[in-house]
């Protein structure tokens, strides 16, 4: 018997729909390749969901996420529901469903396609074997502490519990433990009090329980300067919610392009949310030229982390670099070739086919 796996899809607004469709269907393609099944459903989230229903998260849709096996979204937003005096926002839909499903740990891996470095404003020899994994707690910290504003003060709190650090840096340990089993720890507990928490938790958490995982603590302005000057040197890197912000887009312009960077958001199950970390990138949606390898990318994550097939996580993977490889790039990588190789540009669909192709070749 395959197994069959429920899908939730949120497409949502923007180039949103056109990135999921091509990544539904290469997962039905991959699908007989591995002996799975996927039941799909689409729910609206976002800006189209404000106009069907009034709210960005409908019931409906967290009702259909709670019980998926994972979650796949497009993006959300959009000029037309830009303006910010109006009380509903498309994004408070997106945070709504993380808090709501207790997705407290942000993974975002940023690995460097050699045919792409001179997408990266860095220079090609700094990139060279960049494989990195920046695991953000998504739930707590400065974001979400108690604060007050008006008048001529204000302040925001920035509130860790062990337990709360705890279950991120498991998140985080087991990923190195995967990967090259290396883990740096971000805090900045030369100055802040729920940094040396931090840095003690994970300190004795690591000793604990995986003694096997290398562990390093970089305070986060030193962090800010190895990213850019020894990228390589880092595996799985784990910080709280307002650093993690930071590092993580700082991390993803190492790859120098939105559109190949794919994202995971886990809690305490199986269940995750995927999604590319792009947005909805209105001034080119419904022109068919988005890329759609950041979504596509984001389903290699979901059947690894939530589905636990890792084969077909590779396979996906390895398509996407062989299409690459053979020189298709979509117009947002047009100009980014290796000095030798010819480049071909095609639009959305025709690059989710080329992907497709290559699954086939590699499962044959
Ligand atoms: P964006 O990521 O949508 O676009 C930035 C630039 O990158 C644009 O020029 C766009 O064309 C390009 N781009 C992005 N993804 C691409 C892709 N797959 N292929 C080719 N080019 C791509 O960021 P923005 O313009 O700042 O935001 C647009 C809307 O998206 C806003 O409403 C914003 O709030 C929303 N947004 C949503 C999310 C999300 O859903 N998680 C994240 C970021 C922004």
């Amino acid at each position: 018997m395959p197994n069959t796996y429920h899908i939730v899809l949120l497409p949502g607004d923007g180039i949103g729909p056109e990135v999921v469709r091509e990544t539904r269907i290469t997962l039905e393609a991959l699908a007989p390749l591995y002996d799975l099944t996927f039941d799909f459903t689409n729910y609206p989230i976002g800006g189209n969901a404000i106009d069907e229903t009034g709210s960005p998260l409908p019931d409906d849709t967290l009702a259909a996420c709670q019980q998926a096996d994972a979650i796949l979204l497009g993006a959300v937003g959009g000029p037309k529901w830009a303006d910010p005096t109006k009380s509903v926002q498309p994004e408070q839909g997106l945070l709504k469903l993380r808090k709501a499903l207790g997705l407290y740990a942000n993974l975002r891996p940023v690995r460097i396609f050699p045919q792409l470095t001179a997408a990266s404003p860095l220079r090609p020899e700094i990139l060279q074997g960049v494989d990195l994994l920046v695991v953000r707690e998504l739930t707590g910290g400065l974001y979400f502490g108690p604060r007050q504003e008006g008048g001529e003060e204000a302040y925001d709190t920035l509130i860790y519990t062990r337990p709360e650090v705890e279950r991120v840096v498991r998140v985080a340990a087991r990923a190195a433990r995967q990967r090259r089993g290396k883990l740096t720890s971000v805090d900045k507990a030369n100055v802040l009090a729920s940094s040396r928490l931090w840095r003690q938790t994970v300190t004795r958490l690591m000793a604990e329980a995986f003694p096997d995982v290398t562990l390093e603590h970089v305070l986060v302005d030193a962090m800010t300067m190895h990213l850019i000057r020894r990228p390589a040197d880092f595996d799985v890197i784990v910080s709280g919610n307002m650093f993690g912000d930071i590092i993580t887009d700082e991390a993803a312009m190492l790859a120098g392009s939105m559109g190949m960077l794919p994202s995971a958001s886990l809690g305490d199950g199986a269940r995750g949310l995927y999604e590319p970390i792009h947005g909805s990138a209105p001034d080119i949606a419904g022109q068919g030229v988005a890329n759609p390898l950041a979504t596509i990318l984001s389903a290699a994550m979901m059947l690894r982390h939530s589905l636990g097939e890792e084969d077909a996580a590779r396979a996906i993977e390895s398509a996407v670099a062989r299409a690459l490889d053979a020189g298709y790039r979509t117009p947002d990588l047009a100009g980014v070739a290796e000095p030798d190789q010819t480049v071909e540009v095609v639009g959305t669909e025709a690059m989710g086919e080329i992907v497709r192709s290559y699954l086939a070749g590699e499962s044959g």
